[in-house]
């Protein structure tokens, strides 16, 4: 049985509608969700933008405090040990940003920015096992040799390379889970394949990874687990097959409807969702997918529907008619980046 890595329990997440001249209702961003990573798996968060994907794991990684709720990583609970007591953890759970250009600094050389968290986090680690860690991590991600690599600045790097360079300097502290926002959104097509294939590879050598996209193509190409978020809830998870054949929450179904198909001749109906999300601090009273949903019937409106087991394993979905309504299609093949 695989190592359970993180274990996330009725996590609840909210933003003070206190502002400085004014004072509105405070937003539930992250409400009540629970979820587990294991050691050499991948769970992708799917959903569209302001979904809480992000708040979900910028609260698991601390970097927010959550209202209640229970975060266990690797045996330990963490969602309220104080800042000091964080620092270990940390070294554990390392996050890989959106946006490689931004998210590596310009002044930095690729040896300053990897050294960085070894200076902070490992002070009394001798200069040579820093360096060995520092070239190690550099080749792992494909940049070999390391020392070709060492003194160049980020605009001397491709979009890909900057990415593996940032995955490299999560890599140096020794992470045992790795949290990747929108890791290949901002890099050419090309290259996403690439960058995809380096965190299978990771993957395959025990890491855990959670994967945030708004795109269910990559989420199918590359998790082991589903998990489909709006407004602030999970309204499906599973097994990546099993979200992607056979979809059993109305969201899902609309956001696997836009996926490209592989074969260019293929012709599917899109499912297009009226009206934006709504307000998330003025949620809809029952299902909070109602005023969108198109298949929705009275009830939807009054009950407010838990994330239940439907048909397989582990499968699951929070609509009153998951398991009644077939899928639109049930041979999907989606394409992959
Ligand atoms: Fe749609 Fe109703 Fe299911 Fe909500 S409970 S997703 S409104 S059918």
């Amino acid at each position: 049985m695989a190592e359970r890595l993180l274990e996330v329990t009725d996590l609840v997440t909210t933003y003070s509608g206190r502002g400085l001249f004014q004072r509105g209702p405070d937003v539930r961003a992250v409400d009540g969700i629970s979820l587990t990573v294991d050691a050499g798996e991948v769970l992708a968060i799917v959903g569209e933008s302001g979904c809480g994907k992000t708040s979900t794991v910028q609260t698991v990684l601390r970097m927010v405090d959550s209202a209640s709720g229970s975060i266990v990583f690797e045996g330990e609970e963490i969602a309220h040990v104080p800042e000091r007591a964080l620092r270990t953890m940390r070294r554990g759970m390392q996050m890989i940003y959106q946006d490689p250009y931004e998210s590596l600094d310009p002044r930095f050389t690729v040896h300053d920015t990897m050294v960085e968290p070894l200076l902070v986090h490992e002070r009394r680690m001798p200069c040579g096992e820093r360096e060995r860690r520092i070239a190690d991590a550099l080749e792992t991600v494909g940049l070999s040799p390391a020392e070709a690599f060492l003194d160049r600045y980020p605009h001397e790097l491709s979009g890909g390379q900057r990415q593996r360079v940032a995955i490299a300097a999560a890599l140096v502290m020794g992470p045992r889970l790795l949290i990747a926002d929108e890791p290949v959104s901002m890099l050419d097509v090309s290259v996403r394949a690439g960058i995809l294939d380096l965190l299978a590879s990771l993957c395959g050598q025990g890491l855990g990874i959670v994967m945030i996209t708004h795109d269910l193509s990559t989420a199918a190409r590359f998790a082991d687990r589903i998990a489909v978020m709006y407004l602030g809830r999970i309204v499906e998870e599973g097994a990546a097959h099993d979200v992607i054949h056979d979809p059993q929450h109305p969201y899902t179904r609309a956001l696997l409807s836009v996926v490209p198909q592989r074969d260019p001749l293929a012709r599917t109906q899109p499912v297009v969702l009226t009206g934006e999300a709504p307000n998330a601090a003025e949620l809809p009273s029952g299902c909070r997918f109602h005023p969108r949903c198109p298949i929705a019937i009275e009830d939807c409106r009054r009950i407010d529907p838990a994330l239940d087991p439907v048909r397989s394993d582990g499968h699951l979905a929070a609509c009153i008619l998951a398991g009644q309504e077939p899928a639109p299609s049930s041979d999907r093949s989606v394409r992959v980046p």
